[in-house]
C-alpha cells in the first residue's frame, strides 16, 4: 500500500517551543504490516529535563493570562485539528491499526474536547465563605499547581492526548506529554499544530522515548507537581510509589475488566447490537471495552444468534482498507496476549462460536490481526473471565439471578465500566446503587463525551477525565484568611 503521508515530517520533539531531535532513535511499525514506518527521538536524560524546565519557566506567564487568551490556543489548536483531519486520521490509522473511519472520529472527538476545555476553563471558579469574625474574608482560589507530567496510551493516541493537555492548558498547567512508544506519531503531529497556534514557548513540551527511564525521569523530578496517566493497572501502581517521594498529585486511568449484564426483559438485537459495536471497536482495545458478557439463560439463544449474526458480519483488515471494520492489534504482545486466553478458555470447555484463530495470508501478510471471535459456555474458572483482553473476543457467560449476577459483576479487582440491558425501572435503580465501578451504561454502551467525568474505582483508577470534574484534576486550593479591620 502506497503511503499517503510524509512521515519523515513527524521526527521531532518540542521543548521549550523548538523542534528536538534526540541522539538516539525508536522505531515507529504499523501494526498492518509488521514494518517500520518512521523514527522518533529516544530522548536522552539531559533533554527530559530541559522539557520540565521549560515548562517550569513558562508556567507564570502562562497562569497570569486571563483563561480567555488561553482558551484562544486552544480554540485555534482545536481548528487547525479538523482542518488536517484527513492527514491526521490517515496518519492515526498508520501507526495504530484501527479502521479510517475510527480514526476520523477520533480527530473529531479530539477537537470537540479541546473546544469543550477551552470553554470550561473560564469558569474554574474560587468561593467565598462566610467567616467567623467581622472584618474577615475567608476565600478559595483554584489555580495550577506549576508542571505536569502527562503519559499517554496507544489505543487512542489524539483523544487521550486532547484529555490530557487541554484540561492541563485550560487550567493553566504547563505540561510535559510522553506518548506511548508504539503510536508516538500522531502525539508529534497534534503538538506541531498546537505549536502553529503560537502558543508561548514552553507552555507545552513533547518528549518521546524509551517509557521506563522517561517517566522515572518525570516522576524523580521536584518541578513536577501533578502526574496524569492513562496505561495499564501495572504501571499505574508503579507511578503511585514512584509518585510518593516527592508527593506528587496523581490521576490514574487504569485498566478495567468491564461486564455487561443483559437481564431477561432486554431486547435481545438492540443489546447485541450494542455489544458489538462497543466490543469490536478498536479491534477490542478500548479501556471501558465489554470484557464479559452475561446474558439470562432465558434469552441466551436468542442473544448469543443475535451477537453471532453481528461477529461474522465484521470484515477484518488494514485500517486504511476499503470497508475494514476491525484492524490489526497493536503488537504481538497484544496477539499472543488473546491467543492465550481464547486458547485457555477453550481447553476449559469455552464453546468457539467464530473466529478463535489469527489471520494469515493476503491482506494480513506480517500484521497483528485476529479473527473477531466470539466464545460461549464461558466460566469463572477461565482466565478469560478475569482478565483484560484487550482484543476483539466476546465472551459470553449465562446467569439465572440478579443476585448471583451483580456478585459476579463486582468480584473483579477492577471497576471501571459496567452496562445493564433491562427495561425494569426498579432493577435499574439498585442496579446504580449495588455495582461497583466508576461509569455504568444503562441500555447503551457508550460514555466518553467530553462533558462527563468518566474514571474508575478500585484498580481502575484514581481521579476523573471529562466534565467539570475533570478541570477540577488540573487544580489545587489555595485558602486564604483575610483580616481587613
Ligand atoms: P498498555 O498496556 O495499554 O500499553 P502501558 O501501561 O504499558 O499500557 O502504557 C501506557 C503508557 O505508559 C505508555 O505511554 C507507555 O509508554 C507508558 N509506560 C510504560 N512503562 C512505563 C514506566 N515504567 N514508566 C512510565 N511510563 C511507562
Amino acid at each position: 500500500m502506497k503511503t499517503p503521508i510524509e512521515l519523515d515530517r513527524y521526527s521531532c520533539n518540542w521543548i521549550g517551543g523548538e523542534r528536538v531531535q534526540g541522539m538516539a532513535a525508536m522505531e515507529v511499525e504499523n501494526p498492518a504490516t509488521g514494518r517500520t514506518i518512521a523514527r522518533v527521538p529516544d530522548l536522552e536524560d539531559e533533554a527530559v529535563d530541559r522539557a520540565i524546565e521549560s515548562a517550569g519557566q513558562a508556567f507564570d506567564s502562562w497562569s497570569r493570562l486571563p483563561a480567555g487568551v488561553r482558551a484562544g490556543y486552544l480554540n485555534e489548536w482545536a481548528q487547525r485539528l479538523l482542518d488536517h483531519s484527513e492527514e491526521l486520521a490517515s496518519l492515526l490509522t498508520l501507526e495504530q491499526g484501527k479502521p479510517l473511519v475510527e480514526s476520523r472520529g477520533e480527530i473529531a472527538g479530539a477537537a470537540a474536547i479541546i473546544r469543550w476545555y477551552a470553554e470550561e476553563g473560564k469558569r474554574a471558579y474560587g468561593e467565598i465563605i462566610p467567616a467567623s469574625n467581622e472584618g474577615q474574608q475567608l476565600l478559595v482560589y483554584r489555580e495550577a499547581a506549576g508542571v505536569v507530567g502527562l503519559i499517554t496510551p496507544m489505543n487512542f493516541p489524539a483523544a487521550t492526548v486532547a484529555r490530557k493537555v487541554a484540561p492541563a492548558l485550560a487550567a493553566s498547567f504547563t505540561l510535559v506529554l510522553k506518548p506511548a512508544e508504539t503510536t508516538p506519531l500522531t502525539a508529534i503531529a497534534l503538538f506541531d499544530h498546537l505549536m502553529a497556534t503560537g502558543i508561548p514557548a514552553g507552555a507545552a513540551n513533547l518528549v518521546t522515548g524509551e517509557a521506563a527511564r522517561i517517566g522515572a525521569r518525570l516522576m524523580a523530578h521536584p518541578a513536577i507537581r501533578k502526574i496524569s496517566f492513562t496505561g495499564s493497572t501495572r504501571i499505574g501502581k508503579l507511578l503511585m510509589e514512584q509518585a510518593a517521594r516527592t508527593v506528587k498529585k496523581v490521576s490514574l486511568e487504569l485498566g478495567g475488566n468491564s461486564p455487561v449484564i443483559v437481564f431477561p426483559d432486554a431486547d435481545p438485537e438492540k443489546a447485541a447490537a450494542d455489544i458489538a459495536a462497543n466490543k469490536f471497536e478498536n479491534c477490542g482495545q478500548v479501556c471501558n471495552g465489554i470484557n464479559r458478557i452475561y446474558v439470562h439463560e432465558d434469552i441466551r439463544d436468542a442473544f448469543v444468534a443475535a451477537l453471532l449474526s453481528r461477529v461474522r458480519r465484521l470484515r477484518t483488515g488494514p485500517g486504511l482498507s476499503e470497508g475494514a471494520d476491525v484492524g490489526p492489534l497493536i503488537s504481538g504482545a497484544a496477539l499472543a496476549k488473546v491467543e492465550r486466553l481464547v486458547g485457555d478458555a477453550v481447553a476449559k470447555g469455552g464453546e468457539l462460536l467464530a473466529g478463535g484463530r489469527r489471520l494469515q495470508g493476503e491482506p494480513y501478510a506480517d500484521g497483528y490481526f485476529y479473527a473477531p471471535t466470539l466464545i460461549a459456555g464461558v466460566t469463572g474458572e477461565m482466565d478469560i473471565a478475569h482478565e483484560e483482553i484487550f482484543g476483539p473476543v466476546a465472551p459470553v457467560l449465562t446467569f439465572r439471578t440478579e443476585e448471583e449476577v451483580v456478585a459476579a459483576a463486582n468480584d473483579t479487582a477492577y471497576g471501571l465500566a459496567t452496562y445493564v440491558y433491562t427495561q425494569n425501572f426498579a432493577r435499574i435503580h439498585r442496579m446504580i446503587r449495588v455495582l461497583k465501578t466508576g461509569n455504568i451504561g444503562v441500555n447503551g454502551t457508550s460514555l466518553a463525551y467530553p462533558q462527563a467525568p468518566f474514571g474508575g474505582v478500585k484498580e481502575s483508577g484514581i481521579g476523573r477525565e471529562g466534565g467539570r470534574q475533570g478541570l477540577e484534576e488540573y487544580t489545587v486550593l489555595k485558602y486564604v484568611a483575610l483580616t481587613t479591620e
